[in-house]
């Protein structure tokens, strides 16, 4: 049977060629510097573990609730309503799903508010789902070009917006850059989407990596408990934007596949209807970690990482200009002109010296900048660097 005849449009739409053409050439090398992962190099808390083991051996092993188990639900509200000072009380007009990752809760947006030739705004460069968001709907993503600085502001967005545009899709601390928003940029976005009636997707799956110098007040006077920059947190947002989070990246489980999001009651409403359809439930027995994960503190992680940061930007800035990294774990570094490489030539060119990196071409429509992901060990990193910065210098 010929099953490329039969393959949808949607199917020919997406190429996974990029990323996978790195891999395939990193699988081939016999001790490879690795810096083009994605997820934390640090094991789980053993209470997240513990509690998931738990859950399984106590036979919490069937289905949930859509929505999610009411203690993991009612844990999330309640640690985002001393976060964001959102209200989750009946009536309030705003409600938590969980979520089959951050995946998962970013397509569910997706499926209730995008229809035929619809527009979503996404950030170029963007996370690799983004733009397939708008593919997997039929719908259109319309990118917003950031650069040099990787910063998604009021200003590059507004003159995108038209009488098709459904979602403002955000994301700070960002992939692939790690760039922060600040307060005021945040602010200035979410009062533009409320003018325009957009409704604002906020990814804050890295939420938790955000270093020293990016943090901000959580309320104002509050200096205390300085907190990662996000347009959730201003009078009324929850009227007015999705928070989409994630356990995988903060506590070190991406293969769980849990996340969450939480805003607008009619819009989450909408979501659970496509989550009963489709993902049924986030994993049972993981949500029960997760109860345990939101009790865990992960500083000393965060703070590791920091450090990691400011090797990679001290390195880097000697031979090329970086976005600044101030959360995450990556940056994306231009490949300078004088070098006459396109990104995706210097990534081989890496890859010759057991290094790899990611090419920008997979995350942008330009083909001049490459990813480093630190979350590795600094031995690994220096080595990686070391070639990485000699190469740069040309
Ligand atoms: N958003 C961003 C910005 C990401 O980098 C990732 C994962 N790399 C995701 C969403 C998806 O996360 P999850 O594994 O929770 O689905």
């Amino acid at each position: 049977m010929d099953i490329n005849r039969l393959l949808a449009d949607r199917a020919r739409a997406i190429d996974a060629s990029g990323i996978r053409r790195v891999f395939e050439l990193g699988a081939k090398l016999r001790n490879p510097c690795n810096l083009s992962i994605g997820q934390p190099d640090f094991p789980a808390p053993e209470a997240v573990k513990r509690a998931a083991i738990e859950a399984i051996s106590a036979d919490r092993n069937g289905y949930t609730l859509t929505q999610g188990v009411a203690e993991l639900r009612w844990r999330i509200e309640r640690a985002l309503a001393v976060d964001l000072g959102w209200d989750f009380s009946p009536g309030s007009g705003a409600s938590a799903l969980v979520t089959s990752g951050t995946s998962g809760a970013l397509l569910l947006a997706c499926f209730a508010l995008l229809g035929l030739g619809d527009e979503i705004i996404i950030p170029d460069p963007w996370f690799v789902l983004y733009p397939h968001l708008a593919t997997l709907c039929g719908a259109r993503a319309v990118a917003c070009e950031t650069h040099p600085d990787g910063r998604m502001t009021a200003d590059r967005v507004e003159p995108l917006i038209t009488g098709r545009t459904k979602i403002v899709l955000f994301n700070s601390p960002a992939n692939p850059t790690g760039v922060v928003a600040t307060r005021d940029e945040c602010e200035e976005l979410l009062d533009l989407c409320r003018r325009r009636g957009v409704l604002l997707i906020s990814d804050e799956i890295y939420d938790e990596f955000c270093y020293s110098e990016s943090r901000t007040d959580r309320f104002a006077g509050d200096a205390s408990r300085a907190c990662c920059p996000s347009p959730a947190r201003f009078e009324a947002a929850q009227h007015n934007v999705l928070v989409v989070r994630g356990f995988g990246k903060t506590y070190g489980v991406t293969g769980w596949r849990m996340g969450y999001a939480a805003g607008p009651t009619a819009l989450v409403e909408q979501m659970a209807k496509f989550q009963q359809y489709t993902f049924v439930c986030a994993p049972a027995p993981l949500q029960w970690g997760c109860v345990a994960a939101l009790d865990v503190d992960m500083t000393e992680h965060v703070s590791e990482y920091e450090a990691r940061r400011n090797l990679v930007v001290d390195r880097l800035r000697e031979v090329t200009e970086v976005p600044f990294p101030g959360g995450a774990f990556y940056a994306f570094p231009c490949v300078p002109d004088r070098l006459g490489l396109s990104g995706s030539r210097f990534v081989e060119r890496a890859i010759e010296r057991s290094v790899l990196v990611i090419p920008g071409s997979v995350f942008s429509s330009r083909d001049d900048h490459f990813r480093l992901g630190y979350a590795t060990s600094r031995e690994q990193l220096e080595r990686g660097l070391d070639a990485i910065v000699e190469l740069l210098r040309g």
